[in-house]
């Protein structure tokens, strides 16, 4: 481990920590490059999941979400970077556009192999127009640093839903749905080497499933764009780790499977 890396694995609070081989095992090789021990995984189970995170009433279902989608298909073409951010800039295809300060468009580097696809902005991403700021966004720059990426070159951060909904409320389904094609169009033209999810609401969007966090990390999925199907991995929200902070190493172990399985350079071309 870089001197770095002990820094950043301390400011996420992960170690020291050790666990069985078996379970490290499990994760397949690689995984830490950082040669410590992975967490116990019984560690986790002592974390009660968060409102946020626990599946509700009214949580957004694949189903649902997707026949908001077929409902608010947007026929409009979205040629190009420019013409996708001024679309958002003045969307109102849902509700949200009347109680948001701006739209979050995204930010990084539209050129960074990975892209980092969070919820919805919060109040302070909504004030300033960028996504992860504040606390969790810190965590997310610890996340990265930890394993040797920086936020402003080496990713590209957008959340599925680009207005905050009012008081940091659920996503509803038609707000995810009519706002997806946004997202959709961002994955095309970005064509990163593979995507690293963040929190339920933005996994269950993309993968079109209602399965939770726990049920969809901890391995590797294809998401298809283009004629290509990009390598996608599901990981906790930084804002779920921050109110749930047992939950950090297993955070950690997704990381390292990103690492491992997200290419961190593109193609060269020709
Ligand atoms: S959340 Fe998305 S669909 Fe709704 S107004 Fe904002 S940009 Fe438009």
């Amino acid at each position: 481990m870089t001197p770095g890396q002990r820094a950043a694995w301390q400011a996420l609070g992960l170690g020291p920590v050790w666990v069985r081989r078996d379970a490290r095992a499990a994760l397949g090789e690689g995984l830490d490059p950082s040669g410590a021990e992975l967490p116990r995984p019984d560690e986790a189970r002592r974390a009660p999941p968060s409102p946020r995170e626990t599946i509700r009433g009214e949580a957004i279902r694949g189903e649902a979400i997707q026949a908001e989608m077929a409902r608010s298909a947007d026929p409009t073409p979205m040629p190009d970077w420019e013409s996708l951010q001024a679309s958002v800039r003045t969307c109102e295809r849902c509700g949200l556009c009347r109680s948001r300060q701006q739209t979050v468009f995204g930010s990084g580097s539209p050129t960074a192999p990975w892209l980092i696809v969070g919820e919805a902005p919060g109040a302070e991403e909504d004030l300033r127009g960028e996504p992860f700021v504040g606390q969790a966004g810190r965590l997310l720059d610890a996340m990265l640093a930890a394993i040797g990426l920086d936020r402003a070159r080496d990713v590209f951060i957008t959340n599925v839903l680009k207005c905050r909904p009012p008081g940091n409320r659920n996503p509803e389904p038609d707000e995810v749905a009519r706002c997806a094609p946004f997202l959709r169009r961002q994955i095309e033209l970005l064509a990163p080497t593979g995507i690293l999810v963040m929190g339920r609401f933005a996994a269950q969007a993309l993968l079109e499933t209602d399965a939770s966090v726990a049920g969809l990390r901890n391995r590797v999925h294809r998401y298809p764009v283009g004629g290509a199907e990009l390598p996608l991995v599901v990981t906790y929200h930084p804002a779920y780790l921050l109110r749930n902070p047992a939950d950090k190493g297993k955070a950690w172990a997704d990381l390292c499977l990103a690492l491992a399985r997200l290419p961190r350079q593109r193609a060269a071309a020709g």
